[in-house]
């Protein structure tokens, strides 16, 4: 099995306050060497949260493609390196449909990221439309398609599975249909990588609670969690990475 990653997405929350919490989830992570453990805060506090934690990694939620210019609003790789970040979420559910951020366009960012020496995450995950329709694992696969980068090291390369109606709503998929998912996900990961795809981690992500964590990360090709609201306190945080362990 991979070295799990138990990720936290801080989302649009936090402050500088807020950073007391990464102390006991350092402790946590210290405590759980078997696996990484890493919190992606919003850009106006890595730099802050990296420096008050240096052993445990962060994250940026999203990187720009290109290096660096005319992009207002915008952070790139090297600018998220220089403030302390390790990882860097990319094509979250939430940006491809809050910025229509497109497959084309998260496979560059991952590119970039990557090349900065960053981890990137590449998020993809259906809509429950789309589940319905029994369409799940033919989109997830178009979205891999669309959105790894070939060219990386595996280590350096993880999916997140998020399926869009288990994000912030309680609901999870079954062991059964994780399972499935996960090992299509691999399957697919092998097509486009070779050899490198079986060193990709592949997270699950939607509604990770510290009730749910065990058993999620017990099933087969799930490879660590990315979680969000329940990252946001060491109270939350720590039993999940422990459920992980
Ligand atoms: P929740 O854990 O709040 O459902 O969010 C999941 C997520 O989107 C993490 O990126």
């Amino acid at each position: 099995a991979l070295r799990k990653l138990v990720a936290g997405n801080w989302k649009m929350n936090g402050s500088l306050g807020a950073l007391v919490e990464l102390d006991a989830i350092l402790d946590a992570a210290n405590a759980n060497a078997g696996l990484d453990v890493a919190i992606c805060p919003p850009f106006t506090l890595i730099a802050a949260a990296a420096a008050r934690v240096p052993g445990l990694p962060i994250g940026a939620q999203d990187v720009h493609m290109a290096a660096k210019g005319a992009h207002t609003g915008c952070v790139s790789a090297a600018m998220l390196v220089e403030a302390g970040a390790r990882l860097a979420i990319v094509g979250h559910s939430e940006r491809r449909a809050d910025n229509h951020e497109t497959d084309a366009e998260v496979q560059a960012k991952a590119t970039a990221a990557i090349a900065a020496g960053l981890t990137a995450i590449v998020c993809v995950g259906e809509t429950e439309a789309e589940r319905d329709a029994g369409r799940a694992l033919a989109v997830v696969a178009g979205q891999l398609d669309g959105s790894v980068p070939r060219d990386g090291k595996g280590e350096t390369l993880v999916v997140a599975y998020e399926p869009v109606w288990a994000i912030g709503t309680g609901r999870t998929p079954s062991v059964a249909d994780v399972a499935e998912m996960h090992a299509s996900i691999r399957e697919k990961l092998g097509a486009l990588l070779g050899a490198e795809g079986a060193k990709v981690r592949i997270l699950y992500g939607g509604s990770v609670k510290p009730d749910n964590a065990a058993e999620l990360m017990a099933v087969a090709d799930v490879d660590g969690a990315l979680v969000g609201g329940a990252s946001l306190t060491a109270a939350q945080f720590v039993p999940i990475i422990e459920g992980a362990a």
